[in-house]
């Protein structure tokens, strides 16, 4: 009996823990960085009112369970494929679902559209607009100017698709070239769905155009994402001074944000670098017996998985040139500082984190010995 009652209690209590596991896990988290806070948005997304495969409140449900701060559901304005079922004359509709799924909670819902269209202009999602039914007119570029109108911000969706792309390569026409002119386009997705283009990073320098980053889900998150192999989706980081709406479009348009995707941070120096530093802290050294061998505690704060290139001074003990700090853990760094030190600097090229193609910053991390 008392056996039986153990492995009872093993059983149960191993699969509660398992299940707090995977709900805690699943669950993002990036620290705020010095003066803004940093809010976790997914700007695109799909459901049955175009070509989705779910109602939006199950899209409320996958980002409270991602513990996302916000989210817009941006439905093709020109494709809706079960339109026989769901032929949604209010194209504000699956907008209006969202809300009500999110009432009572934490989650920012943006009103969205996608504005669909052949190349040029290919696919733009229009976001903070305030009716989507008047964003559906026949001439591509009034459709941006309804939508500039109505407080919108545009961004270009997936440049390098290649269903309007053959090579993948994403190219500025000469309507982008207008658009971006006449202050009609505002960001461009450096990540959508499960791919990265170089080229629309440069784009993005170029043409002083936010870095987005989206999931673009049409089915949901969890397959898609293999959410329960450690998975998550791409995302947008937005720093913004206040937790709003109004917070976040006023860092979409002030350009402050960093594309996510699967362990890779994308975003200009000025933006990307705070957000390292805030997700990398030491928490202390002691050095081994009498050696110059320094035990340095590193905690990453985030859910990104940091590739860190050793840059300092100092070979290290345990590692080497290049390391692995797990998400949300912590790692022990061995450091041979050859003499005794009080405190010194650990420098490491960021490998995972992207400012320019091909381009990567280099991170420096004080470290202080913990005085016995
Ligand atoms: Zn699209
Ligand atoms: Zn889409």
């Amino acid at each position: 009996m008392r056996t039986f009652t153990l492995l009872l209690w093993f059983v149960l209590g191993s699969s509660a823990f398992a299940h707090t596991n995977v709900a805690e896990l699943r669950q993002l988290h990036f620290p705020n960085v010095p003066g803004y806070l940093t809010l976790k948005c997914d700007l695109h997304m799909h459901t049955v009112f175009s070509d989705g495969n779910v109602w939006p409140s199950i899209r409320v449900e996958e980002a409270l369970k991602d513990n996302l701060d916000a989210i817009s559901i941006t439905d093709h304005l020109e494709k809706l494929k079960h339109g026989a079922d769901i032929p949604m004359p209010n194209r504000n509709r699956s907008h209006e679902e969202a809300v009500k799924a999110a009432r009572g909670t934490e989650l920012i819902i943006i009103q969205g559209t996608e504005i669909t269209r052949s190349m040029p202009p290919g696919h733009a999602n229009a976001i903070f607009i305030t009716d989507a039914n008047k964003v559906l007119v026949d001439d591509p570029v009034d459709s941006y100017r309804v939508a500039n109108k109505q407080g919108g911000f545009i961004f270009w969706n997936h440049p390098t698709w290649i269903g309007q792309d053959d090579d993948g390569v994403a190219e500025l026409t000469p309507m982008h070239e207008q658009l971006i002119a006449e202050g009609l386009l505002h960001g461009i997705e450096i990540v959508n769905e499960d791919t990265y283009s170089d080229e629309a990073l440069q784009i993005a320098l170029d043409n002083d155009l936010t870095i987005i980053g989206t999931s673009d889900i049409h089915g949901l998150i969890d397959w898609q994402y293999n959410v329960a192999g450690g998975g998550h989706r791409p995302l947008t980081l937005v720093f913004a001074k206040e937790r709003s709406a109004d917070g976040i479009n006023e860092g979409l348009v002030a350009r402050r944000t960093v594309a996510l995707i699967n362990d890779s941070l994308i975003g200009v120096e000025e933006t990307v670098v705070p957000l390292v530093n805030a997700s990398i802290t030491s928490k202390g050294a002691a050095y081994q017996r009498d050696s110059s061998v320094a035990d340095v505690r590193l905690k990453n704060h985030s859910s990104v998985a940091y590739t860190l290139q050793n840059k300092s001074d100092y070979n290290f003990y345990t590692h080497t040139d290049v390391i692995t700090l797990p998400a949300m853990s912590e790692i022990k760094l061995s450091v041979k500082t050859i003499e005794r030190l009080e405190s010194f600097e650990l420098r490491f090229l960021a490998l995972n984190v992207v400012t320019a193609p091909n381009e990567h910053p280099e991170i420096s991390i004080s470290i202080t010995v913990d005085s016995k």
